[in-house]
């Protein structure tokens, strides 16, 4: 055997031994039914053309690699951003198996979330017993200051109603949690919307126990302003970015569903469950903020509404990364909370700036495709203008029509834009016909992309939500002049290997 205690090979090199190709082999002449490798090469060929290209934007059923996820994983994302708190997701126990692994293979580390696993009979009668006993069960266990529950798509086709049904749970009969126990909760329905969706849900969620339903309370206004960074894969890095530019310019701040500790545990022996987040009283106080501002518009619509009818001044951005974002992210906090920027965060935009105009030549004119969240997309598109790049397809699948005219309007904004194609309800299967028939020099995304990076050759610079190939990238910042410098120097190292490797005789020491 090719393996053995004294020789343990990983799986990498253990499949190339003879064993295991005869093994693939016959498994494939088994079980694949396959036509011929010159049937499937030709027809592989036939996928990259314009013929086919019109096929498959005619697609109106199937959807093949959506770059979105669903409802409840934002909203469990949302809820782990709040101190002690144990996300709860009432419904089925493969779906939240998917919500868990998805974030732990992003982030690399553990994502307490509970389910309650709904099966056949409470399809059929209802959750109702799940839940009771679920909340008695999670409460007892794991200790948490606040249990957030969401919905799967089982608990919104048969109308489970959690109100009432966390009502059950704390009446004096099931007393299954006490009666003040803090249970926000949120319908998150997969069948419409994506995750930013239930983001924005859980969010409103969380708010409206602290501000309505746990006892109505009068709002007192005063100076300090509430951020919603949103649904963020980087948010471990862009929070504690975020907190460093608030904190050098002196504003009083709340940030609502702060993750960045919850999901950057270290390891020194003990197994934290939790860690960080934006305390309880914190959210509870949050009501009486001067104002309440949302980094990506996307994800609170809801949110930033049930804000401002409580009183308060409410602003959005589009994900603040690159120079015009954060300029405009960091004025509206000096205008709300009249602090000055300091010079220090002055000094790091004009660094940002020297780094750009260092690497101008390389810069300028490649294009890049770029997919993933409606607020990522806008941003990323917006930087690419700002160093002169030229984006190419901006795709989004869980882009509305507002934000299709919006990515229009920005690429209208620079010549850079020009060739600009935006690209709404899309999936990746789309994108892959579009870099076949109209490439671009490179793709922006996330390891999904791996497939079309192998498939066309168009080289991936991993961006976004989720990384599952790569490590620790979400443990530095994109947010920022810092992070946009992080950003800019991914860009050119990628720009530089695809140099490197394309001829002998450019390969220069010095770029
Ligand atoms: S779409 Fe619905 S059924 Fe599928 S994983 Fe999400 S919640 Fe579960």
């Amino acid at each position: 055997m090719p393996q053995s205690a004294d020789q343990i090979k990983d799986h990498v090199k253990l499949f190339q031994e003879p064993e295991y190709k005869e093994i693939f082999d016959r498994k494939k002449a088994q079980f694949e039914c396959r036509p011929s490798d010159a049937d499937v090469a030709a027809q592989a060929e036939y996928t990259k053309g314009w013929e086919y290209r019109e096929k498959n934007f005619a697609r109106e059923v199937a959807v093949i690699n959506p770059q979105k996820a669903c409802q409840p994983l934002g909203a469990v994302f949302a809820a782990a951003g709040f101190e002690g708190t144990l996300p709860y997701v009432h419904g089925s126990q493969g779906c939240v198996a998917y919500f868990r692994s998805h974030l732990a293979r992003h982030l690399k580390e553990a994502v307490p979330i509970v389910a309650d696993s709904m099966t056949e009979d409470a399809a059929v009668f209802g959750g109702l017993n799940n839940l009771v006993e679920g909340l008695q069960n999670a409460y007892k266990l794991y200790s948490p200051k606040m249990i957030a529950i969401s919905t799967t798509c089982m608990a919104e086709v048969i109308g489970d109603d959690l109100s009432a049904f966390i009502g059950t749970a704390k009446s004096a009969e099931k007393a299954a949690v006490p009666a003040d126990f803090p249970v926000p909760f949120a319908h998150t329905p997969s069948f419409v919307g994506s995750h930013t969706t239930g983001y924005d849900n859980m969010m409103k969620g969380i708010l409206n126990y602290f501000w309505d339903r746990e006892s109505v309370k009068e709002r007192s206004a005063d100076a300090k302003i509430n951020i919603i960074p949103g649904f963020d894969g980087y948010a471990v890095a862009n929070n504690r970015e975020l907190k460093r530019y608030l904190d050098l310019m002196g504003v009083e701040y709340t940030l609502l569903g702060d993750v960045s500790d919850v999901y950057d545990t270290p390891s020194d022996g003990e197994y934290r469950m939790y860690d960080g987040g934006t305390s309880l009283d914190d959210a509870r106080a949050a009501i009486n903020a001067k104002a309440t501002i949302s980094l990506q518009e996307y994800c609170t619509p809801k949110t930033l509404e049930y804000c401002g009818e409580k009183g308060q001044t409410v602003a959005s951005f589009n994900y603040p990364m690159g120079i015009g974002a954060t300029d405009a992210l960091l004025m509206k906090v000096a205008e709300l909370s009249g602090k000055a920027i300091p010079e220090s965060i002055e000094k790091e935009r004009g660094r940002l700036i020297d780094a750009i105009a260092d690497s101008q030549a390389w810069l300028h004119g490649k294009s890049f495709s770029i997919y993933g969240d409606p607020d990522f997309t806008l941003a990323m598109t917006a930087f690419l203008l700002e160093m002169g790049c030229e984006p190419k397809h901006v795709l989004c699948t869980n882009g509305s029509a507002e934000w299709e005219a919006k990515a229009k309007a920005l690429l209208a904004t620079s010549p850079f834009g020009a060739e600009g194609q935006v690209w709404r309800g899309k999936d990746l299967w789309h994108l892959r016909s579009l870099l076949f028939t109209e490439p671009s020099d490179f793709l922006i995304g996330n390891s999904y992309g791996k497939y079309l990076e192998k498939d066309t050759g168009i080289p991936l610079i991993r961006l976004t939500f989720p990384i599952f190939d790569r490590h620790h990238h979400h443990r530095f910042p994109t947010f920022g002049y810092q992070g946009a410098l992080r950003v800019l120097v991914e860009i050119l190292d990628r720009i530089f290997e695809v140099t490197d490797a394309s001829s002998e005789i450019s390969f220069d020491l010095t770029r």
